[in-house]
């Protein structure tokens, strides 16, 4: 039966934190929308929304509508990931939820803590730092959807809640677990309904997950997660698993897509195009998605085996934005991810098994094309890129979803190469 019941306001933070929990000794299955099927055989599950910027009310309902069923799935301790940049508005929908979480959890107390150290996100004093810089001062107050115009956290959560917000601060949280479970207790009996609280390392997110084990619901990045596994481990509840990330062997053809026009993926194409065959698709001279495809699948057909194909609508930023100039911004991504969605079912109806994927948004329309539903996490790749097992309406296949500045220079060929090893 899973322990640990987690809800993730938007994808690619979901397989964030579902990683997070396998590398920390937790079976751990992702869900993609509101679960309806019977849960799957996981320590861990977590339920990907895409509720970041969509209205409050409506994150309210489906946040609602996963712990309802992950509760039901016997869970007894409960995660609200949010992105480690505090990624919201004024109107929500961090607050909101947590808020909604805890009455339906009927809990008044709950702990909130963005920081993920490794990728130089910090708390301190309650301000959340990205490297050396404030939240607001480090490009995310020019966010297009959530800018985030001040680094005050207290402040930021107290916006959006109903209840009140207390600090756990950087000098009670050096003083270990102990110390950080008698300052929340303090707060919750103040009244306060959150506690944002400081931390700059991996061992104090460690300290922190120590001193949550008896909360009802932990709010957070996938940082303070990390200490969440070992207290299920200390109550006899979680067995040491050997290969946490063990996944069922899948036996096909291999490909890359990739969407993204980040500077990662477009150096992992130029990586890629010493070694593989790579078709780089020219949607501005083929504007039509369906031609692309066709034009694709084609080209892929006599090439498809062990060794991956890469196909890629990756362009530098001059091409991307003369498609857009050409189609607008909108129609110019749909178009591509439209694409891209029918050479992933193409590929699959031709044999393909194992397939990487480059691209955030990308990924959501592969795998909302493929109909996949749910995916067992496996081995990371490079940091924060696992492969995984995904089942869905079709025959379960192996897939690498890529956020796109992840992973290194070789992360097309690496991905092949973990795999025969596994
Ligand atoms: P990342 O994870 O790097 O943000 P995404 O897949 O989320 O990658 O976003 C990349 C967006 O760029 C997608 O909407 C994709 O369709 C679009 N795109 C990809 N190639 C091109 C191109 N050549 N011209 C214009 N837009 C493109």
């Amino acid at each position: 039966m899973p322990l640990l019941g987690c809800i993730a306001d938007d994808f690619t933070g979901a397989t964030d934190l579902a990683s997070m929990l396998v590398r920390n000794g937790m079976r751990t299955v992702q869900l993609i929308g509101v679960p309806s099927a019977a849960p799957p055989d996981a320590d861990a599950i977590v339920v990907a929304l895409k509720s970041r910027t969509a209205p409050a009310a409506a994150a309210v309902e489906q946040s609602l509508a996963s712990l309802a069923w992950l509760r039901g799935a016997g869970c007894r301790q409960f995660f609200f990931k949010y992105c480690s940049t505090f990624d919201s508005t004024e109107a929500g929908n961090i607050g909101p939820v947590a808020d909604a979480l805890l009455r339906a959890l009927d809990s008044g107390f709950a702990l909130a803590c963005p920081a993920f150290p490794a990728n130089a996100r910090s708390v301190y004093q309650g301000h959340l730092f990205v490297g050396s810089a404030l939240l607001n001062e480090s490009g995310m107050e020019h966010h297009p959807l959530t800018p985030m115009t001040d680094a005050n956290l207290v402040r930021v959560l107290s916006r959006q809640t109903e209840g009140t917000v207390g600090l756990v601060p950087h000098a009670v949280v050096e003083q270990g677990a102990a110390a950080i479970t008698r300052a929340m207790t303090a707060l919750a009996e103040q009244g306060r309904r959150y506690a944002i609280v400081d931390a700059v390392s991996d061992s104090q997110l460690q300290a922190i997950g120590a001193a949550a084990a008896g909360h009802a619901l932990i709010t957070g990045g996938s940082g303070v997660a990390m200490g969440l596994a070992e207290n299920f481990r200390a109550a006899g509840l979680l067995p040491a698993r050997q290969d946490p990330g063990a996944l069922p062997s899948v036996a096909g053809a291999a490909a890359v897509l990739a969407g993204s026009c980040s500077r990662a993926t477009l150096q992992q194409i130029g990586a890629a195009r010493e070694r593989l065959p790579v078709l780089e698709l020219d949607a501005l001279a083929t504007p039509d998605a369906g031609a692309l495809a066709a034009r694709a699948l084609d080209w892929a057909g006599g090439r498809l085996g062990d060794a991956p194909v890469v196909i890629a609508a990756s362009a530098p930023p001059d091409k991307v934005a003369a498609l857009q100039a050409k189609l607008g911004r909108d129609a110019a991504g749909t178009l591509i991810e439209q694409a891209l969605a029918a050479i992933a079912a193409g590929l699959v109806s031709r044999g393909v098994r194992r397939l990487v994927v480059a691209g955030g948004e990308t990924s959501g329309a592969v795998v909302s094309r493929l109909g996949v539903h749910s995916l067992r996490i496996g081995g990371e790749i490079d940091p924060g890129v696992p492969w995984t097992y995904a089942e869905g309406d079709g025959e379960p296949l192996l897939l690498a979803l890529k956020s796109g500045n992840f992973g290194g220079r070789e992360f097309f060929l690496r991905a092949f190469e973990v795999l025969a090893l596994g």
